[in-house]
């Protein structure tokens, strides 16, 4: 092992465990990776049909009404993005981790994610 650890374990996927090593940040064995991929489907599905994200989508465009994009964009927002993916974090309704994008920025973001997750 070197100094700066490279390797992580595979992070596994719906309550799988996996001894796999992977390049660290990349979180998970290719096989787990697709795994996990569904399980984000079914959970985006689950929040985004859902009442309160309806509320919560509501609120976070009324409070930033631009694009977040950090290089800077003067569009309007018209989609709320979950910087921390919403398979990864607890609380997929936190507002701290929500940000309004445009619909080319958060195209871009989207494909990002997917390519991350080996999903494409
Ligand atoms: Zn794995
Ligand atoms: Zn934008």
């Amino acid at each position: 092992m070197t100094r700066r650890q490279k390797y992580a374990v595979c992070l596994g996927a719906n309550g799988e465990r996996c001894a796999e090593l992977v390049p660290k940040g990349t979180g998970r064995c290719r096989k787990h990776r697709a795994a996990n991929d569904r399980r984000y489907v079914r959970i985006g599905d689950d929040v985004y049909r859902s009442k309160r994200w309806q509320g919560v989508r509501r609120t976070v465009l009324r409070d930033n009404p631009w694009c977040a994009w950090p290089d800077g964009c003067k569009e309007l927002a018209v989609d709320v993005d979950h910087a921390i993916p919403v398979g990864e974090t607890d609380d997929p309704y936190d507002v701290a981790n929500l940000r309004g994008l445009c619909k080319h920025h958060h195209g871009v973001v989207t494909m990002r994610e997917m390519r991350d997750r080996g999903a494409i």
